[in-house]
């Protein structure tokens, strides 16, 4: 991620800073990645996904789930994961989890993800997936995933006693659920950063040792929104672990409990500026994003209003955006059968896709023996 080009379409300072994380590099090449898909969106493949660990909440949304519906529209080829092993990364029982697989798909159909052109899928049921897991291993060192700074946040706000194998090694897995495909896109945001660049290690490394002159994977390149860090109720990261979050799904009441309670500071007057005010930034943002306009101009209207108008003002922006996604989240509700079947169709297409490329895998290795 070196390109040097800036964009209109990437708002500076939009970007809170996150835990070890630079994302300039990667906003720079989000915006040069957004030219080169206005003029092809063909030659691109794209896959994101979810840890089922609860519904969907307005970072997601802001952060990765608008940018997928809109490579979509746009006639790029998209994956979309329900992470269902990587659940237990942080945790040591999956509970409610066919609740939130559900969940997660209902939150995909309401946003605008088409299962006609869109391809969602579970990685639990993919084993030529999970075994390209093995060799992935293999390619990278145990002081490379430990100093990884997302897995050191999610070590911080784990729920387990003892950190277990698979949080160090959930980035690898990572690896194994963007390469199965072999995309070259990943709508995430900003805590992915760092995963993403060990799925770019893995992809060159395998290359380079088993598949020189004939590369097998693409490095893929992570695509920021305008939003890549969205602050939750308590001013850290929005995480459907943390509790600090709203939900796609939350009632036009609910966000305005919720947002009530949002963390703020002492300065009455209202202003836009991540990094000195990440808290009141995060909700002028919010509002800015579900208006379509620019948070300055957000910020400069509220005004010496404070902190209160500005929650009114994010909470009446939030639930007129969202009443129209609601709506269809719950006609879709009503039909849990059409939820699964969704489902079966996305893995029988990915697993196809995953077995090629494990053939593939297996002849730059030497190990496929027919
Ligand atoms: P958990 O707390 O269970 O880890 P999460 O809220 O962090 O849940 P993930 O399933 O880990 O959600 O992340 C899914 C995708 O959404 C990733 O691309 C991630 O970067 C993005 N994402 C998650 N939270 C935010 C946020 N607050 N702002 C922007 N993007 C986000
Ligand atoms: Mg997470």
């Amino acid at each position: 991620m070196t390109t040097e080009n800036s964009s209109p379409d990437v708002q500076e300072g939009a970007a809170v800073p996150g835990p070890g994380i630079d994302t300039t590099l990667a906003r720079r090449r989000s915006a040069e990645l957004e030219q080169r898909l206005r003029d092809d969106p063909g030659r691109f493949r794209v896959l994101t996904g979810d840890r089922p660990t609860g519904r969907l909440h307005l970072g997601h949304y802001f952060g990765t789930l608008q940018n997928r519906v809109r490579l979509q529209d746009l006639g790029v080829e998209t994956f979309v994961l329900v992470a269902d092993y990587q659940v237990l990364t942080d945790r040591d029982v999956a509970e409610h989890l066919a609740e939130h697989v559900e969940d997660l798909v209902l939150d995909y159909l309401a946003c605008g993800i088409d299962p006609e052109r869109s391809t969602i899928f579970t990685h639990s049921a993919l084993p030529a997936l999970n075994q390209l897991l093995l060799p992935f291993l293999s390619l990278v060192s145990v002081a490379e995933l430990r100093r990884n700074p997302t897995v050191k946040d999610e070590i911080a706000h784990s729920r387990q006693a003892a950190v277990s194998g698979l949080m160090f090694t959930y980035p690898v897995h990572q690896a194994a659920d963007i390469l199965f495909c072999k995309a070259d896109l990943v709508p995430v945001g900003q805590d992915q950063l760092p995963h993403l660049e060990v799925t770019r290690t893995v992809a060159r490394r395998f290359n380079d040792r088993y598949a020189a002159g004939n590369p097998v994977f693409p490095e893929p390149d992570a695509l920021l929104s305008e939003a890549p860090l969205l602050l939750g109720t308590d001013g850290t990261k929005m995480s459907k672990s943390r509790a600090n979050a709203v939900a796609l799904a939350a009632t036009a009441d609910e966000t305005a409990a919720l947002i009530r309670r949002a963390k703020t500071d002492a300065t009455r007057r209202i202003t836009y500026d991540p990094a000195a005010r990440p808290e009141v930034s995060s909700l002028v943002l919010l509002a800015a994003l579900c208006q379509g306009r620019d948070p300055h101009a957000v910020a400069e209207e509220i005004g010496d209003a404070g902190a209160a108008a500005l929650k009114r003002t994010a909470t009446e922006a939030v639930n007129d955006h969202f009443a129209p996604l609601r709506a269809r989240r719950q006609e879709y509700a009503r039909d849990r059968t059409y939820l699964r079947k969704v489902l079966q169709a996305g893995n029988e297409r990915a697993a196809v896709i995953a077995e090629s490329t494990l053939d593939e895998v297996r002849a730059a290795m030497g190990t496929r023996y027919r």
